[in-house]
């Protein structure tokens, strides 16, 4: 059986029908539907050689037993968003059941290779993303904080997760399903217009983004609309309001990708006859470069800084989250843009702005890359997100000649 490309978009279609609505896809993780995708695609590798095991944090595994016991792991995500798009992470997973079928009808591998169904990368429920891979990766230490989470109805995290298996406080045990991996591979849509804009079908990720968030709280005083005059204001919204427009210029000066944002602001106390007394603003920087990415946090303090003395304001800065960037195998890097130059002419590399599985276990020590296709219009994470079909089946022989190149490698030691 030939790899067949076309079998894995007529698949991403039969699971939109099975498991989407008018709205988009529904799969989100601890549900009923999440829980028929996954029994739809145990059905997709019925009939191969292949020994299946759910690890205690609910990830789906398939194994092809090869020549070594060192495997090369391909993963995705079978979860979606609420009213998600057909192919944010089942894509990977699909692409790699027909890479599987593929090695598994030559016989034999070099190396042992293994699928896996990564459980709730998304977080929609619970608000915790990467849940399965941070298990398995080790990397997951909020165990505490996550049994008193409730869903939207209340319902606690512990209690979904029993109802499809899995226990919270044996999660951790998921580890040993790396204790073998000696690298994994991912492909996903890239849920961006880079590739777009460059008129390319495929790239090569050389990792994800490391993540600086903070809130920044800028204090004035309020003051009455129609007495105060504009001279003898404290206007906290002013400082946040050249704050945000400064992260253009910080970014531009980081380059290579870097993106800063100010995804909220809230101005109190917020009325129509008041000057802003405190703006408290959220603050979201990323960039490749760990170097890099703290020039611009150091920047953006300073700028902050700067804004409140011009403004006569306070500011004070408080960490909400951070995470290191994380880089991809060299190795594997180059394995990838030869993969993809094969198959599209033209290959491309580029970071990734969202976090993905892929981090998670990189961070664990297994040496992992990521292979991107197109978005179009780069919408994602809506039922608008669309790839060409054509690029689809560029990717899907893409991620079969880069695991055909890494079993080789693997195999050689
Ligand atoms: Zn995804």
């Amino acid at each position: 059986m030939p790899l067949d490309p076309a079998r894995t978009v007529a698949e991403l279609k039969e699971l939109r029908e099975l498991t989407g609505d008018e709205n988009g896809a529904q799969r989100v993780a601890w549900t009923d539907t999440w829980e028929r995708a996954r029994e739809w695609l145990l059905g997709k590798l019925d009939g191969l050689p292949l020994e299946y095991q759910v690890d205690e944090a609910g990830n789906q595994w398939w194994t092809l037993a090869g020549g070594t016991d060192r495997a090369v792991l391909i993963g995705g995500h079978m979860d979606s968003v609420p009213n998600g798009g057909w192919l944010d992470g089942c894509l990977n997973v699909l692409a790699g059941v027909e890479v599987l079928r593929r090695v598994a009808e030559d016989g034999e591998p070099a190396t042992t290779v293994r699928l896996v169904n990564w459980a709730d990368e998304e977080g929609a429920r619970f608000g915790r993303s990467l849940f399965g891979s941070s298990a398995a990766g080790g990397s997951m230490d909020d165990q505490d904080e996550l049994r008193s989470r409730r869903d939207a109805d209340g319902v606690p995290l512990p209690e979904a997760l029993a109802a499809h298996g899995v226990e919270l406080d044996r999660a951790l045990e998921a580890r040993s399903q790396l204790e073998t991996a000696a690298a994994y591979l991912e492909l996903h849509i890239e849920q961006g217009p880079v590739l777009e804009s460059l008129d390319l079908p495929l790239g090569v990720v050389l990792g994800t983004f490391g993540v600086e968030r903070h809130q920044v709280s800028f204090r004035g005083q309020a003051a009455h609309a129609g007495s105060t005059p504009m001279d003898k204001r404290r206007d906290a919204l002013a400082g946040a309001a050249k704050l945000e427009l400064e992260l253009r210029a910080i970014a531009a000066r980081a380059g290579e990708g870097a993106v800063c944002t100010m995804g909220g602001v809230v101005t109190r106390p917020g009325i129509v006859t008041s000057v802003v007394e405190t703006a408290e603003c959220l603050l979201d920087q990323r960039h490749l470069d760990a170097h890099q990415l703290a020039e611009m946090l150091s920047n953006a303090e300073a700028a902050s800084r700067r804004f409140a003395e011009e403004e006569r304001l306070e500011v004070e800065w408080e960490r909400i989250w951070n995470i290191q960037p994380i880089l991809f195998d060299d190795a594997l890097i180059e394995l990838a843009d030869e993969s993809i130059t094969e198959v599209a002419g033209t290959s491309h590399r580029l970071p990734s702005g969202p976090l993905h599985d892929a981090a998670e276990v990189a961070r664990a020590g297994v040496p992992t890359v990521m292979l991107f296709v197109q978005s179009l219009r780069g919408l994602s994470h809506t039922k608008l997100e669309d790839t060409k079909e054509e690029h689809l089946e560029l990717a899907v022989q893409a991620l079969d000649r880069l695991a055909d190149k890494t079993i080789s490698r693997v195999a050689a030691g």
